[in-house]
C-alpha cells in the first residue's frame, strides 16, 4: 500500500442507495478495537480484545474503503477504539489521502481521544486531514482521570494545542454524564469558544456491558436538560447546519461557534441517515442500533476481484434498515451488546 497508488477510474458506478431512497455517502471505519483509555461509559477496565488474525490488515482496510469510494462514498471517518494507537496507522491515512487529492473524497477525518495528537497532528495535515473530532468530557484533570481511568489530561491538552497549531479544525465531543460533568457544560462552551473549537454534546448510549460497577441508567442525562441549562447563560441561535447524522446544531451568539447536540436515543434522524459503519474485523453494520450486519472480511479474503467486493457492499446496503430501536429503561438498559469501541462511535 503506497500513497502513490493510482487514482480511481473516471467512469463512476451508480452510487449506493438504500431501499428507503437514502444515498449512503459516509463510511465510518473502526480501525482497531483497542484503546489507551478505559472510559467508564465505553469500556470495562479489563477488556479482552480481538485476536490479530480477525482484524483487517491496513491493506485490507484500504482496499475496502477504496471500494466504498468507488461506489460514491464522499466522507470517511476513522475511529475505534483509538485509531491513533493502531500500529502504522499513518500508512493507511496517507494511502486514503490519495482519494482526497483526486477529489473522489470530500473529507477524510477521524475521531480521537487526543492522546497521540502531539505526535500525529502534523502528519495528519500532510496526509490530507483537515478536521478532527477530539473527545473531551471534562476540563478538570481529576474528573478526567476518573472518566477515562487511564488517560493523561496534560497529554490531551498538549495534543489539542499541537492539532490547532498544525491548522486542524477541531470539534470537541463531550458525553453528557449526570452528576459527573453537568456543572461544566457552560464552561466548556466558553473554553471551546475561546479556542475556535466547535463543540458537540452526546447523550450517553446503551452500548456494551461495562461491568457491574457502572450503571448506565445513572449516567443518562437528556440533552434537553443540557440545552435548557446552556440557554440560561448563552444565546443559542437555531442553525440549519446538518451532517445527515443525529446532531442538531445551534450557533452561540457570544462565541460565534457551533454547538451540536447528538441525541441518538430519539428517532428523529434516521430518515436522513447517510452512513454505515465498518468494524476492524470487516463487519459492516448498516445501522448503529440494529444487529444485522454483513461479513465483508470473508469476501475480501476469498476473492481478489473488486467487482465481487462491490457486489457484497451493494447487497449489504440493500438491507439497510429504516431505523433503530434504542430505549433506555429498566428492562433494557443495554439495547446493543456491542461496545462502541467495536462499531466505532
Ligand atoms: N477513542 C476515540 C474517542 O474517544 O474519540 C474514538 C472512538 S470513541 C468510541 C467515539 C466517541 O464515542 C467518543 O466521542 C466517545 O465519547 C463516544 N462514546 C463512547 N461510548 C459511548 C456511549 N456509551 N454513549 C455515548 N457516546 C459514547
Ligand atoms: Fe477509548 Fe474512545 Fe472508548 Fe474512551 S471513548 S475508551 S477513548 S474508544
Amino acid at each position: 500500500m503506497t500513497a502513490s497508488t493510482p487514482p480511481l477510474p473516471d467512469a463512476a458506478p451508480a452510487p449506493l442507495v438504500d431501499p428507503f431512497g437514502r444515498t449512503v455517502s459516509y463510511l465510518r471505519v473502526s480501525v482497531t478495537d483497542r484503546c489507551d483509555f478505559r472510559c467508564v461509559y465505553c469500556m470495562a477496565e479489563d477488556m479482552s480484545f480481538l485476536p490479530k488474525a480477525e482484524v483487517l490488515t491496513l491493506e485490507e482496510l484500504d482496499r475496502l474503503a477504496t471500494a466504498f469510494v468507488r461506489l460514491g462514498t464522499r466522507k470517511i471517518r476513522l475511529t475505534g477504539g483509538e485509531p491513533l494507537v493502531r500500529r502504522n496507522i499513518m500508512d493507511l491515512i496517507r494511502a486514503l489521502g490519495r482519494h482526497v487529492r483526486s477529489g473522489a473524497l470530500e473529507e477524510l477525518t477521524l475521531t480521537t481521544n487526543g492522546s497521540m495528537l502531539f505526535k500525529y497532528a502534523g502528519p495528519l495535515v500532510e496526509a490530507g486531514v483537515r478536521r478532527i473530532n477530539v473527545s473531551l468530557d471534562t476540563l478538570d484533570p481529576h474528573k478526567f482521570q476518573a472518566i477515562t481511568r487511564w488517560g493523561r489530561f496534560d497529554k490531551v491538552m498538549g495534543g489539542l494545542e499541537a492539532a490547532a497549531g498544525a491548522g486542524l479544525e477541531i470539534k470537541v465531543n463531550c458525553v453528557a454524564l449526570k452528576g459527573v460533568n453537568d456543572d461544566e457544560h457552560s464552561r466548556m462552551v466558553a473554553w471551546c469558544g475561546e479556542r475556535g473549537f466547535d463543540l458537540t454534546f452526546i447523550e450517553v448510549m446503551p452500548m456494551g456491558d461495562l461491568g457491574e460497577d457502572v450503571s448506565r441508567l445513572d449516567q443518562y442525562l437528556p440533552l434537553s436538560a443540557v440545552r435548557a441549562d446552556l440557554a440560561k447563560q448563552w444565546t443559542l441561535e437555531e442553525s440549519d447546519y446538518r451532517t445527515g447524522g443525529p446532531a442538531r446544531y445551534v450557533t452561540v451568539r457570544e462565541t460565534g461557534r457551533r454547538v451540536g447536540f447528538i441525541t441518538p436515543l430519539t428517532h428523529n434522524f434516521c430518515e436522513s441517515c447517510n452512513r454505515v459503519r465498518l468494524t476492524c474485523t470487516g463487519t459492516l453494520f448498516m445501522c448503529l442500533g440494529q444487529e444485522d450486519a454483513a461479513d465483508l472480511r470473508t469476501v475480501l479474503r476469498t476473492s481478489d476481484d473488486d467487482a465481487v467486493l462491490e457486489r457484497a457492499v451493494r447487497d449489504a446496503i440493500a438491507r439497510k434498515p429504516k431505523g433503530h430501536d434504542f430505549i433506555i429503561d429498566r428492562r433494557r438498559a443495554t439495547a446493543s451488546p456491542r461496545h462502541m469501541s467495536v462499531t466505532g462511535g
